[in-house]
C-alpha cells in the first residue's frame, strides 16, 4: 500500500469521538444462571418474543464464525446487506465532502445510499470488452476524499466475477476501504475473498442470506472485516437491528446447510443448461457468461420483449437504462419447471 493503513484517519470524526448507545442487554451477559430481568421495561409474561433480542447476535456469529473460519469479532450483521452498506457510508463518508467509487453497470443500491448520505459517487465504467474494472481509471478518479470503493463480484447485472489480479491490485494501491459485495458468491466456482481477510486491513466483504440461502424474507446481511473496522460499525449500528425471529431461524438454517447446497447445485446446473438454449432464440444476440443465479441477455428490443413476456406471465428485469446494457434483460434462474416454461414462452415470441 502506498501509505500505512490507518483506520482512525479514515473514520468520520464524529463517529470516532462518539460513545455508542448502551442498551440494557449490552451491560449484562448471561453466565447461564437463572436471573430475574427487570432492566429493560419488557412485559414479563413469556410468549417467546417478550424479551429484546441479543444486540450482538452471538449465537448467529458463533455458527458463522466456525463455518467461515473467521473470528466472531470480524463479523457484523445487518438488516439485509443494504443496512451493512449504509453503515459503511455513515461511518466513513462525511456528507458533502467525501466520495465513493462505484463501477457501473452495477447494483443500484450503492448510488441510492450515496444519495441518501449526501456523498458523491464517482462512477468508473467497467471495461466494455472484458467487463473488468478499469484499474487506471479508478486510481485516477480516487483522491484523498475517496473513502470506499465498491466491487460487486460476481457483478449484478452482468453476472461476471472480477479477476483476482484486478482486485488485488486495488487492495494494494487504493487508500480507502475496498468493499467486495459477494451477494452471489455461492453460485461462483471460485471461492470467496474471505480467505484473504487477514492479509488486507482495508478489505470489507459483504454477503447475504437473500440469494443462495433462500431467506430473502428474513433480511439478514453479513459484513466481514478486520476487528477494528467491525468495532467502528458496531458503534453506530442500531442496538437491536436483528430481530429475535431472524436470529433463531438463521441458527437453524446454518445447522443444516445440506438442502441449500443441493439447491445451489440445481440452480448452477440449470444456468449451464439454459445458456446455450437461450442463445438459440432468434432475437437473442448476446448472452453474458454468469457466475451468479441469473443471466443477462441482449435482445433486439428489450422493452418489447419485456412486455410480451409480462403478458405471458413472466416478470423479467429490464436493465437497458444501465450503461453498457442497452437492450438487455436480466433473468433469474428459476426451478427446472419454471425455466422450461420460460424457454417455451420465449420461443413463441414474434
Ligand atoms: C441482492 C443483492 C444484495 C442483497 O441485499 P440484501 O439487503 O442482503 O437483501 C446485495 N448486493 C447485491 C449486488 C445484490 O444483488
Amino acid at each position: 500500500m502506498s501509505q500505512v493503513f490507518n483506520i482512525e484517519k479514515l473514520v468520520r470524526e464524529n463517529v470516532r469521538k462518539m460513545k455508542p448507545y448502551a442498551s440494557a442487554r449490552d451491560e449484562y451477559h448471561s453466565d447461564g444462571s437463572e436471573m430475574v430481568f427487570l432492566d429493560a421495561n419488557e412485559n414479563p409474561f413469556d410468549n417467546g418474543l417478550n424479551r429484546y433480542p441479543d444486540p450482538q447476535q452471538w449465537k448467529v456469529k458463533k455458527s458463522l464464525a466456525s463455518i467461515k473460519d473467521v473470528s466472531e469479532k470480524q463479523i457484523l450483521l445487518g438488516n439485509g446487506s443494504d443496512e451493512v452498506l449504509d453503515l459503511l457510508f455513515r461511518a466513513f463518508c462525511e456528507p458533502g465532502q467525501d466520495n465513493v467509487i462505484t463501477l457501473p453497470p452495477t447494483y443500484g443500491m450503492y448510488q441510492v445510499l450515496a444519495n441518501i448520505n449526501a456523498v458523491e459517487n464517482r462512477e468508473v465504467l467497467l471495461r466494455k470488452d472484458t467487463l473488468e474494472p478499469d484499474v487506471e481509471g479508478i486510481l485516477e478518479a480516487a483522491d484523498e476524499q475517496t473513502k470506499l470503493l465498491f466491487f460487486c463480484s460476481p457483478n449484478n447485472p452482468t453476472g461476471n466475477r472480477f479477476s483476482d489480479e484486478t482486485i488485488r491490485q486495488l487492495l494494494g494501491s487504493f487508500n480507502g476501504l475496498v468493499v467486495i459485495d459477494e451477494a452471489y458468491i455461492d453460485f461462483s466456482k471460485e471461492g470467496s475473498w474471505l480467505r484473504e481477510l487477514g492479509n488486507y486491513p482495508n478489505l470489507v466483504i459483504t454477503q447475504t442470506f437473500s440469494k443462495a440461502y433462500g431467506l430473502a424474507g428474513l433480511r439478514l446481511g453479513i459484513c466481514y472485516a478486520s476487528r477494528d473496522i467491525i468495532a467502528v460499525l458496531n458503534k453506530i449500528k442500531p442496538p437491536y437491528n436483528i430481530n429475535a425471529l431472524t436470529q433463531r431461524r438463521v441458527v437453524e438454517a446454518l445447522a443444516d446447510t445440506g438442502s441449500v447446497k443441493r439447491e445451489i447445485e440445481t440452480i448452477v446446473s440449470e444456468r449451464i443448461r439454459l445458456i446455450p438454449l437461450l442463445a438459440e432464440i432468434p432475437f437473442v444476440s448476446d448472452i453474458y457468461d454468469s457466475d451468479a443465479n441469473f443471466v443477462l441477455l441482449r435482445v433486439d428490443d428489450a422493452n418489447k420483449r419485456y412486455t410480451q413476456m409480462l403478458e405471458r406471465g413472466f416478470v423479467l428485469r429490464n436493465r437497458s437504462t444501465q450503461p453498457l446494457c442497452n437492450n438487455t434483460l436480466r433473468i433469474t434462474i428459476g426451478t427446472p419447471e419454471e425455466n422450461q416454461k420460460l424457454l417455451n414462452a420465449l420461443k413463441t415470441l414474434r
